[in-house]
């Protein structure tokens, strides 16, 4: 559970909740200042292939999707 949000799991722990809040004591992550994980994409929350150009911050998957209607074009 690297990447994706650790708050996932609160859906299985609704029901037991003293297991959450030990869940929540021990398994949050730590509050970073810097690194890969704070750059996350703006629309699905992916962390990796992440596009910082222009000012995109989308992963690249996202930006395949929405590169013609950003105004990008490929050429050749
Ligand atoms: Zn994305």
């Amino acid at each position: 559970m690297s990447y994706s949000h650790y708050a996932k799991a609160f859906k299985q722990l609704d029901a037991k909740p003293i297991k959450k809040a030990k869940f929540i004591k021990f398994n949050q992550p730590k509050k970073r200042s810097c690194g890969f994980s704070l750059r996350r994409c703006k629309n699905c929350g992916r962390v990796r292939g992440h596009i910082n150009k222009y000012g995109l911050h989308i992963c690249r998957q996202c930006f395949r999707e929405m590169a013609l209607g950003l105004g990008f074009k490929k050429y050749g």
